[in-house]
């Protein structure tokens, strides 16, 4: 599938929509953007082709400069809409889109739901955003916290702790509404870039996505997760220890 994503000051959800348009040869059973707005998450979805999106999207008044978007190449559950990504937790307040498998979703999936949790879809993505929205309401209490990672940012730090609990191969991006100047990726055995603008950052499967936008890009490596804010990026690995990385130019015109 293709994930793409964007914070800063133009209009997200028209980055998004043009970035996916290069990505959809990597998937068109469905297709969707989260945007946050006014401490809202706005989550538009639609079954097959891109189109189908655009046509939902058009006369959407939608300012918001932070989302993530999604081509779906469907591998847990039918082609539908309900199925299509971005998926969120029970309280609309974490959205989550994902390339690749979560090989124990099952697992994970019986643990939410004895918790409470109420699933909307059939995929193994579903339990990211449940995973991440739960950690989020513990991270005070557990002894698992990163206390420093937690002071720099909470998203980061509960998105730190659900990918360690995730098994396959996969790279994720999350926003959430309570979080508005964050989005946060992580990479594991499925590739993921990531944009350098001014005051502005996109990520994304893939460079196409990206590079009419910029050509200062990083490419994210297993293991590791990153935090893009207006001011800037920062890596991490899953353990939670900082990395110091810049990007590199594309050339265009070898
Ligand atoms: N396994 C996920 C799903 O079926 C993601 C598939 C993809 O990479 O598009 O929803």
């Amino acid at each position: 599938c293709g994930i793409v994503g964007y914070i800063g000051t133009q209009t997200a959800s028209e980055i998004l929509l043009s970035g996916l348009e290069k990505l959809e040869y990597r998937g068109y059973d469905s297709a969707g953007v989260a945007t946050v707005h006014d401490g809202q998450l706005q989550c538009v979805r639609a079954k097959g082709k891109l189109h189908h999106l655009r046509d939902k999207l058009e006369g959407l008044e939608n300012p918001a400069q932070l989302g993530i978007g999604h081509t779906r190449w469907a591998t847990h559950g039918k082609p539908e809409e309900h199925n299509a990504h971005p998926h969120m937790d029970n309280h609309q307040r974490v959205a989550v889109v994902q390339n690749g498998i979560i090989e124990n979703y099952r697992e994970l999936r019986a643990e939410l739901q004895e918790r409470g949790h109420q699933f909307r879809s059939d995929t193994d993505t579903e339990t990211i955003p449940h995973t991440i929205a739960e950690i989020l309401t513990q991270l005070d209490g557990s002894d698992r916290t990163n206390a420093a990672l937690q002071a720099t940012s909470p998203l980061l730090e509960a998105v730190r702790q659900a990918v360690n609990r995730l098994e396959g191969a996969f790279a994720i991006a999350v926003i959430s509404a309570d979080h508005p100047d964050e989005l946060i990726v992580a990479r594991q055995q499925a590739p993921l870039v990531i944009g350098f603008g001014q005051g502005e950052f996109f990520c994304a499967s893939d460079t196409p996505a990206i590079v009419s936008h910029t050509r200062a890009v990083l490419a994210l490596e297993n293991g590791e997760i990153a935090r893009l804010t207006p001011l800037g990026v920062e890596i991490y690995n899953f353990a939670g220890d900082r990395l110091r990385k810049s990007p590199r130019l594309l050339n265009l015109n070898p």
